[in-house]
């Protein structure tokens, strides 16, 4: 028979992901411990003595413990826990501590309206067995007896998301409790269970489901054969980020959906590397700008300095002596087509023939305005405006 505990069931409803890491891969994800669950743990734990022993509850009741000695105490244990979170701000555990002693606040206004009433039980334990194909087991924050002898179990929530009462009946966890409470703790009907928020001071209840039994076999079967079917195939197991499940989530730092929060470090290492990077880019473009600017008089420069000698017909080495001008066209056209084999000076040419276009015929004008290589257009000779 397979055996589950009820915080992994409720791990699987909540995020399949964590359930993993949890779980099925601890080697490669290594929980962090973070705030928010030194302070689930620190606040269960001081309810749970709260009610440990029947002549301390009588102190609170008297007045002997006041909540001040109770707050001052959490307070100390709580410097002593959260200073082992060496990433932890002295913010956020100042915020935290605050969470904590307003959890203790409110959750002592809620017992003294009880009159201090003692639970059944704190944290109780229980084992059953689900049709005898799963054993499942857990631990119940508390079950109180009321006045009118109808049984409560309560599950403390450390968050400030709420759930609503018609959650609480459909709620996995909740109908594990209540069946785990009738067969194996108290043998007795449970008539509410839910939810107590200290941070809100608020009770959310709700009849249980009537059908537990069998909605904790199907959830059970439903998680059972989909961790078979995967096995260890990480993509397989989807993550569904709650705030208030992700809050006391040990693996955010290798969830996709958080780890941005986690690129701080990498950041900082890289950043000098990549501001020289971006400085020397900046430079560069300056430059080039700077070059492009100086090319462009250059090549009017040309254009003009071609213009006024007449030597555009740079190629045409039968022309005749005056055709010319002074210059040697072979000997320039040796020295501009260096640059660049003279592709980028041809459009110096071509613009001065199209400036100069209504001095040719129009099959040359034709030429000049669709020619793409240098050759169509050095046939060409430059002639001056009659
Ligand atoms: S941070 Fe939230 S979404 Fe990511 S693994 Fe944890 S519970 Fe799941």
């Amino acid at each position: 028979m397979k055996t589950y505990t009820v915080s992994k069931l409720n791990e699987w409803n909540q995020c399949q992901l964590k359930y993993y890491s949890h779980h099925l891969e601890r080697e490669f994800w290594e929980s962090e411990t973070t705030l928010e669950n030194i302070l689930g743990r620190l606040i269960h734990t001081f309810f749970k003595n709260f009610y440990a022993k029947s002549e301390t509850t009588l102190q609170f009741k008297k007045g002997i413990i006041t909540l001040d000695d109770w707050k001052n105490s959490f307070a100390d244990k709580w410097q002593e826990e959260a200073a082992v979170i060496e990433i932890a701000t002295a913010k956020d555990i100042a915020i935290k501590l605050d969470k904590g002693l307003l959890c203790l606040e409110n959750f002592h206004k809620r017992e003294q309206k009880r009159d201090f009433k003692l639970p059944l039980f704190t944290e109780k334990s229980f084992s059953v067995n689900i049709d005898g194909l799963f054993k499942i087991k857990g631990s119940i924050d508390r079950i109180d007896e009321e006045l009118d002898g109808t049984i409560t179990i309560i599950d403390y929530k450390i968050t400030d998301y709420l759930k609503t009462a018609q959650q609480a009946q459909s709620d996995a966890q909740l109908a594990v409790y209540a069946y785990g409470c009738e067969q194996d703790i108290l043998h007795r009907k449970v008539n509410k269970v839910g939810w107590f928020y200290p941070t809100k001071q608020l009770d959310v209840f709700n009849e249980p489901s009537t059908e537990a039994q069998s909605e904790i076999l199907s959830a059970l079967l439903e998680m059972d054969t989909a961790i078979e079917n995967r096995g260890l195939n990480k993509n397989l197991y989807k993550y569904s980020p709650s705030t208030g499940f992700c809050d006391f989530c040990g693996y955010r730092s290798k969830c996709p959906e958080y780890t941005h929060e986690y690129w701080h470090e990498k950041e900082n290492s890289n950043k000098d590397e990549i501001k020289e990077m971006v400085e020397r880019a900046y430079k560069l473009n300056e430059q080039k700008k700077e070059i492009e600017t100086e090319l462009t008089e250059l090549k009017n420069q040309i254009k003009s300095f071609m213009l006024e000698n007449n030597v555009m017909n740079l190629e045409n080495a039968k022309l005749q002596p005056q055709e010319r001008g002074n210059y040697a066209p072979i000997g320039l056209w040796e020295i501009i087509r260096q640059l660049d084999n003279g592709h980028d000076f041809i459009d110096i040419k071509k613009l001065a023939l199209k400036e100069n276009l209504e001095s040719f015929s129009l099959e040359e004008q034709k030429i000049i305005n669709n020619s793409y290589t240098p050759k169509t257009i050095y046939s060409l000779t430059w002639k001056k405006l009659k």
